[in-house]
């Protein structure tokens, strides 16, 4: 990856003394082909390469940093800056109900986003009204519906005879008696970009007036996504992206350069096909991640801030020793919480994302209340000890932490596939892994 590139580039250069430009020159070259194998605009690749040169040249080796780690820094805060620097939200400003209207070509993920943005809305106190619009194939409108149903998100019933117009304006007038304040447009979508589609979404846009208009890309057609941004701004003047596909092996292209072309945001990224794989777009967390470094530069800033130095020591000396147990767990995870987001916090961690035990790792954040009050329900000894939590305990320990066998069963599933994911970083060498990643 990158960084790797970087640091083997820069590693002959030791201690202190200026970057040299022959240096520089050399390192922006593993950039530069790095970033065009991520499909990234020439012309943005460009820019930047310019942009980070002219800031690295002449510059003091700091003493804290090799000097591949100070490139890697400031490669790492253009890119950012070049993605917006700032997470963007959801505009809901406007008169109520308010709507977000969700344009694109087909296939690119409209109606899971829609799904999906109706669960985030709904985590944010709002109250989502999903409308089909795409009355053209009459498949999509059931899509929705069912999607609606299993997420008890109440859905209007479209019919395909209906102009997508009326049936946006019909949609608004009834939201209020179904108890729903946003309205998440459910567009048609073409295999092309076509003056059709465009005057339709256009008509749509001039009667109901979003709130927000989101364009959704499919990460994977990496330069396609960007040169259909700038076409569907053109007509529309978008409100902000969503990058769906992100899980696959979207190579961070078009994350790197559509905000640089278009000048709209991106404001969320999809990472699955399930109703949950939505997140809000960071773009410095994407910068660490086409960097090729996981989410390590957050990773590190977040521990640095929350894990205080005596704690991680012993965690560490415990891991190496794997005496991790299940208090251990607990206020690991009470640390963690503390960072943020469990599940984000996992990905950060470098190969997360190849490792099968990871991802199968699903730790909802509510349960972690839940956790607690299980493993503070067991005697010391099964926390030491987990293989000793036999059927009769596990009914205890789930009567006593007022949950149920189940929860007990799920909990420590999880924790033997983390103890399991802590060995195996042990033989890699957890230590090795932070002092590498340690800026
Ligand atoms: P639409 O035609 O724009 O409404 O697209 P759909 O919402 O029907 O999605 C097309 C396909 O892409 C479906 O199979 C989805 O499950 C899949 N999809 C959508 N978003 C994502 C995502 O973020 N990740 C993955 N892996 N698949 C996605
Ligand atoms: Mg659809």
């Amino acid at each position: 990856n990158l960084s790797d590139k970087l640091n083997s580039v820069f590693k002959k250069l030791k201690g202190h003394g200026k970057l040299s430009e022959k240096n520089i020159d050399e390192g922006l070259r593993e950039v530069r082909m790095a970033l065009l194998e991520a499909d990234a605009h020439y012309r943005v690749v460009k820019q930047l390469i310019a942009d980070i040169r002219a800031r690295a040249i002449g510059q003091e080796v700091l003493e804290s940093l090799t000097p591949a780690q100070q490139v890697i820094k400031i490669v790492n805060e253009e890119l950012t800056a070049l993605m917006g620097s700032e997470k963007e939200a959801l505009n809901l400003s406007g008169a109520m109900p308010q709507a977000v209207m969700l344009v694109g070509l087909q296939g690119s993920g409209k109606t899971t986003t829609a799904g999906k943005l109706a669960v985030h809305l709904r985590k944010n106190g709002k109250k989502p009204y999903l409308v089909p619009l795409d009355v053209y194939r009459p498949a999509a409108i059931d899509q929705l519906k069912k999607l609606g149903e299993q997420l008890s998100v109440p859905v209007f019933d479209s019919s395909p005879e209906m102009d997508p117009v009326e049936i946006a304006q019909k949609a608004r007038q009834k939201a209020p008696s179904e108890g729903c304040d946003t309205l998440v447009l459910d567009t048609a979508g073409r295999l092309h970009v076509d003056s059709e589609l465009m005057n339709e979404l256009s008509r749509i846009q001039k009667a109901i007036e979003p709130s927000d208009v989101l364009l959704i890309a499919d990460a994977m057609t990496g330069q396609d996504a960007v040169n259909m941004a700038e076409s569907f701004d053109q007509a529309l003047d978008l409100g902000g992206i969503v990058l769906t596909k992100m899980d696959g092996d979207a190579r961070g292209g078009a994350a790197l350069s559509i905000k640089a072309v278009t000048g709209k945001p991106v404001k969320f990224i999809g990472v699955g096909e399930k109703t949950n794989a939505l997140e809000e777009f960071h773009p410095d967390r994407m910068a660490s991640r086409i960097l090729g470094m996981g989410d390590m530069l957050s990773f590190i800033e977040k521990a640095q801030d929350a894990v205080d130095e005596k704690k991680a020591a012993d965690l560490e000396k415990k891991l190496r020793k794997n005496q991790f147990t299940l208090e251990d767990f607990r206020d690991q995870m009470t640390q963690v919480r503390k960072m943020g987001s469990l599940n984000d916090l996992i990905k950060m961690i470098p190969g997360a994302n190849k490792s099968k035990q990871l991802n199968k790792l699903d730790v909802d954040e509510r349960e972690l209340v839940r956790i607690e009050a299980i493993i503070n329900s067991m005697t010391p000894a099964e926390r030491r000890n987990h293989n000793i939590v036999n059927g009769s305990r596990r009914k205890r320990i789930a009567k006593g932490s007022g949950t149920k066998v189940q929860d007990v069963n799920k909990l420590l599933k999880n924790y033997s596939q983390v103890l399991k994911m802590m060995k195996k970083f042990n033989k890699g060498g957890m230590r090795a892994m932070t002092r590498n990643m340690m800026p």
